[in-house]
């Protein structure tokens, strides 16, 4: 059994994606001032919420920028303001954004860079095909 002070949990949140608190209190049960969870509900919640590792997401921009350099030098448009709107209005609502960094924790990247990539797609297609 695990259990968390329900203010270490809500403090915890402030850095986690939308929905974070709201799964925790749903994966386990409040008791007094704390959350109990089972070994198993902790471990599912910290893959659900946990970014990819450093490496993938070092791996994943290097890639991203090649291909947006090839999609220039291909004569692709770049994305419009309107179209890096829609995608960041898309995030914002998304229960992978994490708001203090605004980061998608599932992909680990930095919305308002990723969004302007042409190249770049919603890891859960969230956003619409440009
Ligand atoms: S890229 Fe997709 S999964 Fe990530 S925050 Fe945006 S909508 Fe959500």
């Amino acid at each position: 059994m695990i259990i968390i002070p329900l203010s270490r949990l809500e403090s915890a949140a402030t850095t986690k994606p939308q929905g974070y608190y709201e799964s925790c209190l749903a994966a386990g049960t409040v008791v007094g001032e704390n959350l109990e969870l089972s070994e198993r509900a902790f471990a599912e919640l910290r893959a659900r919420f946990a970014p990819p590792p450093a490496v993938s997401q070092l791996r994943s921009f290097v890639g991203a920028v090649a291909a947006e350099c090839g999609s220039a030098l291909a004569g692709e448009q770049p994305v419009n303001n309107s179209q890096k709107a829609g995608r960041t209005e898309i995030c914002e609502a998304c229960e992978f954004f994490t708001i203090s960094d605004r980061r998608c924790s599932k992909c680990g990247c930095w919305i308002d860079a990723k969004a302007g990539f042409r190249t770049q797609d919603c890891p859960v297609a969230k956003w619409p095909p440009l």
